[in-house]
């Protein structure tokens, strides 16, 4: 990296977040982490990836659900930061139910979190990234943004509607050096994974065990889980200067899941 950039991680204090935060904090970014957590329960991971990495890292509550947050969110990471040149909306949440079991509530809450937070919090840096002609959004968006599969209506929806979220911002940032791009991972073994694990099992009346065999890891041609460190390495490149004219694509990393 030959310019000091800052980041903004949402969702960044578990799983992939958090393995973003620390890649892009390693390449020498400061970093502003976000979960809904309070600032105390957050403070030993702040400090940790702070002193790994040498860099000013900082972390403020946002409920992702409340665009008033959201924006507050931005305004607080440009205020003590100095600027976002780097945008990752991975916040996200899931839930695995039946189409006529569904719970609107979940429905809701998934389609605010994992698609319009990201485009609060797109809206809220996009004009200060153009502006000074250099910004990276990077969408973490999954392999159903590219593909369905049963049970998750909303995530489903949610993911599909990012990546066209991704094509649009790639669209209006274009000509202002602005790129935006949606890593579609396959399973990754994070909390959110392990919490569908039980789900998945009820949902299909079958063992925990032939859950991540025959379901998890089913479509995963290399039957491996993706690791977050994979992701921190691509979101690390997406923000350097070598990934200029990458910018409205869907990167699946998903070991061949969309190859058949
Ligand atoms: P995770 O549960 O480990 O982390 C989710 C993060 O989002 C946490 O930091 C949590 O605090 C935050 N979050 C949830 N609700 C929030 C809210 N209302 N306000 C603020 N923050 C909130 O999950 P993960 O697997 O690391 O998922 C991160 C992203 O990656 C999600 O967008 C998810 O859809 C996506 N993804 C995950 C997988 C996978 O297999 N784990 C695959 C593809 C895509």
């Amino acid at each position: 990296m030959t310019q000091h950039r800052i980041a903004l991680v949402t969702g960044s204090t578990s799983g992939i977040g958090l393995a973003i935060a620390r890649a892009l904090a390693r390449d020498g970014m400061d970093v502003m982490l976000n979960g809904s957590r309070p600032e105390a329960e957050a403070e030993p991971m702040r400090a940790a990836l702070a002193a790994q990495t040498g860099r000013r890292v900082l972390y403020r509550a946002a409920d992702m659900r409340n665009p008033q947050e959201i924006r507050a969110l931005v305004e607080h990471s440009r205020r003590e930061l100095g600027s976002i040149d780097v945008l990752v909306n991975n916040a996200g949440i899931q839930h695995v139910e039946a189409i006529e079991h569904f719970s609107e509530e979940r429905w809701d809450a998934i389609l605010a979190i994992n698609l319009s937070a990201a485009f609060h919090a797109t809206k809220a840096t996009f004009e200060a990234m153009k502006r000074k002609g250099w910004g990276r959004i990077i969408n973490v968006a999954s392999v159903h943004s590219l593909v369905a599969s049963p049970y998750k209506a909303a995530y489903v929806a949610a993911k599909h509607g990012l990546l066209g979220l991704t094509r649009v911002v790639a669209l209006e940032g274009a000509e202002h050096g602005v790129t935006c791009n949606a890593i579609c991972p396959g399973y990754v073994l994070t909390p959110l994974v392990e919490k569908q694990i039980p789900d998945q099992a009820r949902e299909r009346g079958i063992s925990e065990e032939a859950v991540v065999r025959d379901v998890l890891l089913a479509a995963q041609v290399t039957k491996e889980f993706v690791t977050v460190e994979q992701l921190g390495a691509l979101a690390v490149f997406l923000a350097s200067d070598a990934a200029a004219q990458i910018t409205g694509a869907a990167l699946p990393v998903d070991g061949g899941w969309t190859a058949r």
